[in-house]
């Protein structure tokens, strides 16, 4: 079958959540099927063979692309959330925006010890957020393949940030 441009499907909605940011709407993307499954697909094609026992989905546009790649995969889904969402005992991390702080967490009986792992989200940016899921993966025992994203926003360089851990991304900008 042939391939979709997915970079088309992405809605750019200017100044949101505010003013001089453009925000990547990905909600055109998932809205189309084909282009879904495509998504799906391709973290499939990459991360079968890859021996992992989990994938980690960052609250809550990871957890959109996280599941039905941890079900293709076979694998459960861990999910860091925001905080007091996650009912049991939590190792939280607190990481700095570019207006003020935010704060994330992993249920600590969440990984076995050396787990390895793919964390996934919708977008990377500055690096921030999968930076502090990092952190909260490793606490828990877990062991870093790789971070992957549907989108990178490469101009931010978060990929450098995030060095030495290797990042994915299908759409960059
Ligand atoms: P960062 O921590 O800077 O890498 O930001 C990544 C997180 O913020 C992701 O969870 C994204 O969903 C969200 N995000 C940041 N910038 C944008 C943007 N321009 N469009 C859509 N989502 C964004």
């Amino acid at each position: 079958m042939s391939q979709l441009d997915l970079a088309s499907l992405v809605r750019n909605i200017p100044d949101f959540p505010q003013p001089g940011i453009q925000f990547k709407d990905i909600t055109t993307l998932i809205g189309n099927g084909p282009a879904f499954q495509q998504v799906i697909d391709s973290l499939v094609d990459r991360y079968s063979g890859m021996q992992l026992d989990a994938i980690v989905g960052v609250e809550s546009r990871g957890f959109i692309f996280g599941a039905p790649l941890a079900l293709r995969l076979g694998l459960g889904l861990v999910p860091v959330r925001k905080p007091g969402k996650l009912p049991a005992d939590t190792f939280q991390i607190e990481y700095s925006l570019e207006y003020g702080t935010n704060k994330l967490e992993i249920h600590r009986d969440a990984l076995n010890a050396g787990a390895r792992v793919v964390v996934v989200d919708d977008l990377l940016a500055t690096g921030g957020t999968i930076e502090a899921t990092a952190k909260l993966v490793e606490q828990a025992g877990g062991s870093i393949v790789e971070m992957a994203f549907v989108i990178e926003l490469a101009f931010l360089n978060g990929r450098e940030k995030l060095a030495p851990h290797s990042v994915f991304s299908l759409i960059q900008y």
